[in-house]
Formats: C-alpha cells, sequence, structure tokens
C-alpha cells in the first residue's frame, strides 16, 4: 500500500526470456488521425498528443505514427479494464523515450534493465498519478511491437490502483494479454518448457509474490500469471470484476476475495482447478480471455 502523502516510484521492467525473433517495425495504418506538435531539442525529436510526449533520438524507423498508436492503445485498454470511468486526458502525459541501443536503454534504467525490452514507470503522490514514463528499445528481439501494449498496460492499471500497488502477478499477466498472440503463443510455450524444468509456481506462491522472480524462473511468472487472468476473466462477468477480485484480495486475502468472486475454495483449490493436465499439456495457447486483446497489436 502507498502512505498518503508518501511519494512513491514503481518501475516495472518487462523480459522476453528467449532468443530468437525479428525486429518489428510499428504499423499504423488503422490508427485514427491524431493532432500533434513535433519539437526539438537538441538531437532529441518530441513529438506530442494530447495524452502522450514520445521523445526518441531515432530515425532509424518513422515514428511519426507513434503518437496515433499510442493514443489508439490507451483508448483500448481503457475501454477493456477501466470502462469510461478513468477516461480522463492524462496530466501529467505519459512520456513515451524511445531508446535506439541496449546502451543508451540501460544508461538511464541501469545495467539490471539489459534483458527488458521495456519499462513502465509509475510516480505516485496522495493516491494521484504524478508521473507515467514508458521506456522502449528499438534494438529488442520483438522490437516495440510488443513491449508498447503491455507497458502501457500497466500505466492504465495504475489509475485504478491509485492507492496501493496491484500485485505483479496480477499488473504482469494483464500486461501480457496486451501483447500480440504470436507472443502470447511465444509464452505459453516458454512456459511448458519451465514446467518440464520444473520451475513453476504453486498458485498460492504466485499471488503472493512481492519482487521479481530470479530469471530461471520468469518464464513461469509471466506465462502462468497471464495464464491465471485468462482463467479468470472466463469465469468473471467483465474484466472489471477481474480488478474488483483483484482490489478484494488485497483488502480481505484471497481465500475470502476468491470465495466471494468465484465460489472457489481458497489458492490451493484455485491450483487444482486452474492447472489440470489438460491446461500444462496444450490448452494453454487455446485459452482466451473472450475479449480480442491481441488486436491491440501493432505488429
Ligand atoms: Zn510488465
Amino acid at each position: 500500500m502507498l502512505r498518503p502523502g508518501f511519494l512513491s516510484v514503481v518501475s516495472v521492467l518487462t523480459f522476453i526470456g528467449f532468443p530468437g525473433g525479428t525486429t518489428s517495425l510499428l504499423r499504423a495504418e488503422d490508427a485514427p488521425e491524431t493532432i500533434c506538435t513535433t519539437t526539438y531539442r537538441g538531437s532529441w525529436r518530441i513529438l506530442t498528443s494530447a495524452n502522450f510526449r514520445i521523445s526518441t533520438r531515432s530515425s532509424k524507423v518513422p515514428l511519426d505514427r507513434l503518437p496515433a498508436v499510442c493514443e489508439s492503445l490507451r483508448t483500448a485498454l481503457q475501454a477493456v479494464w477501466l470502462g469510461t470511468d478513468h477516461a480522463d486526458t492524462w496530466r501529467p502525459r505519459c512520456d513515451v523515450v524511445v531508446h535506439r541501443t541496449l546502451t543508451e536503454y540501460t544508461r538511464v534504467l541501469g545495467i539490471g534493465a539489459g534483458n527488458s525490452v521495456g519499462c513502465a514507470t509509475i510516480r505516485m503522490d496522495d493516491g494521484r498519478v504524478v508521473g507515467r514514463r514508458i521506456d522502449l528499445r528499438l534494438d529488442g528481439d520483438s522490437g516495440m511491437a510488443d513491449a508498447l501494449p503491455h507497458e502501457l498496460a500497466h500505466v492504465v492499471l495504475a489509475d485504478r490502483f491509485r492507492h496501493r500497488r496491484i500485485p505483479p502477478w496480477a499488473d504482469e499477466g494483464i500486461g501480457v494479454l496486451a501483447e500480440s498472440s504470436a507472443m502470447q503463443n511465444t509464452r505459453a510455450e516458454a512456459l511448458r518448457r519451465s514446467c518440464q524444468r520444473g520451475h513453476v509456481f504453486r498458485t498460492r506462491d504466485l499471488l503472493t509474490l512481492s519482487r521479481f522472480p530470479m530469471p530461471n524462473y520468469r518464464d513461469a511468472f509471466y506465462g502462468q500469471s497471464a495464464h491465471l487472468i485468462r482463467f479468470l476473466m472466463e469465469r468473471s462477468r467483465s474484466p472489471s470484476q477481474v480488478l474488483d477480485f483483484i482490489d478484494d484480495a488485497m483488502t480481505h486475502g484471497y481465500e475470502t476475495a476468491l470465495q466471494k468472486h468465484y465460489d472457489i475454495d481458497g489458492p490451493d483449490a484455485l491450483d487444482r482447478i486452474s492447472w489440470t493436465p489438460d491446461s500444462l499439456s496444450g490448452g494453454l495457447n487455446s485459452v482466451t480471455a473472450g475479449i480480442d486483446l491481441t488486436s491491440f497489436s501493432v505488429r
């Protein structure tokens, strides 16, 4: 929980812990026209739209359409997770800093961010979001096409969880659901391999995890978190019920919240229900949330 009047800064790194992939360039032919101004400060080009301020020194890919993509993703993510309750214009705007190389990226975020492809940083003060920032790498394995919607999901969720931090499994599970279907399938495969190595969380342990796991458990962390969010969404009236469940769980505990929202007798029962042999042997890829979040992909 964040203490009233206490400035809290939360940075969430996104790791994609498998080799391969090709650099994806942003495509936004379908994005609506967005009013955007462009200014220059030294070698930086700064594109400003209603809710975003995008900074880059890159001439590697055309980023002129990036503000429109960001605005579209924000609208879509808010519509799914927050409804119309939190659709206010973002002030401050969300900064999106596009780094050309890993060197530039880690110069800002530190060497520990070296294996990540994106980072969302939220600053909270007394229940208000006073800072929103996303750092992205152009040279990541999957480019920005998956990292951008993933990080933006974290920023959108911060408007819903202003007084206390959403648990990591829920934050990351929802972030993964904003990625392309291809990336979600890749993560599901990585989870399956992690299970074969014996690197898998009990659901009870996943729910109470307070920090990022060691690298050999990261595939399980992302894969299981996304699987659990999908599982709950399939049993919910709407995505907002999942967030209400998370809210209740932080207040009253998972035993009470699972019983109240899903008639499930606690995390161990959830473990037995959600991790059936079928779900591990091939059902993961076919688990759908019932809402086409993959259409957010800008790949
Ligand atoms: Zn994330």
